[in-house]
């Protein structure tokens, strides 16, 4: 079952206008937000960046807090599994004619939850492969867009190297991965690059720096060159999706010997706690 325009039907069922700007151009923003034993997790943190992205691009929200907490709470009922990944999706609607200047429409919204599998602690405790890449992508990361042609390119690539995420550098600097926020521990210190316009501000970013906090590493949120990057003690990435994760090659380089950090394992143990609060 998924939510399609106030209606919960199956999903086979789904579909929208060719008109819809989200197919013609896509204009619209969307969110993923991770669901654990049934409960959603950061909800508020997530619809407040929602909230932002749709405000971004001039989209009033169609729904209130509680309307959206309806929806969500619906479709995490009806899917089997208690870790879930919820996805929604607002475009800018049908319009009448293709054209890139825009009317007030009525927002096209699309939920959809599936069961989310994070990787084990025994697949964890591998490590995992990484390559580096330039930052080709648009001025706005914050704006979490469905417009996503670079990414896709970027993730085509990691198949292809069979790495687990291509980090971008934009001016020689480490902005984030094509999907996820990027870290390193440098000298006991954790860094990575503040948020704004470059990077999208991810809600695990915030968890992973509240979690290296709680373990007692300093935090310094400033851009490090690709050079940093690979001679760093440690290289982790954070996402809804795949919490923190630990990378252990950059460019077939290896990180701290190709051994997964004392430091990562500590902010793992705590986002593991925080998903249980
Ligand atoms: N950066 C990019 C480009 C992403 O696509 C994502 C998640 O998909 C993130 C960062 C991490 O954001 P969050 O932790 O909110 O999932």
């Amino acid at each position: 079952m998924v939510y399609l325009n106030g209606d919960f039907i199956a999903k086979d069922k789904a579909s929208i206008s060719v008109m819809d700007r989200g197919f013609l151009f896509g204009d619209g923003v969307y969110e993923v937000i991770p669901v654990y034993q049934g409960k959603i997790f950061r909800l508020t943190e997530h619809l407040n960046r929602l909230q932002k992205s749709l405000d971004s691009i001039q989209i009033t929200n169609p729904y209130l807090f509680d309307q959206w907490l309806d929806i969500l709470n619906k479709l995490v009922s009806n899917t089997s599994t208690p870790d879930q990944s919820l996805y929604l999706q607002i475009t800018r609607g049908a319009d009448t004619q293709r054209k890139h200047s825009f009317a007030t429409l009525t927002p096209t919204v699309y939920v959809e939850s599936n069961p989310l599998n994070p990787k084990t602690e025994a697949e964890l405790a591998q490590g995992f492969s990484a390559i580096t890449q330039a930052d080709i992508r648009w001025s706005r990361c914050d704006i979490k867009a469905t417009s996503l042609l670079s990414n896709i390119l970027y993730a085509q690539q990691a198949k292809q190297h069979q790495v687990e995420e291509v980090i971008l550098s934009r001016d020689g600097q480490i902005t984030e991965g094509a999907t996820s926020n990027v870290f390193i521990i440098k000298d006991h210190t954790l860094f990575t690059h503040p948020t704004g316009e470059h990077i999208l501000s991810g809600i695990t970013r915030d968890l992973v720096l509240e979690s290296a906090s709680a373990c007692g590493m300093q935090v310094n949120e400033t851009p490090f060159p690709v050079d940093t990057l690979k001679n760093a003690d440690e290289v982790w990435i954070s996402s809804s999706t795949r919490e923190v994760m630990p990378i252990t090659t950059v460019d077939d380089q290896p990180i701290n010997h190709g051994k997964v950090g004392e430091k990562w394992l500590c902010v793992y143990e705590h986002y593991q706690q925080l998903k249980n609060d």
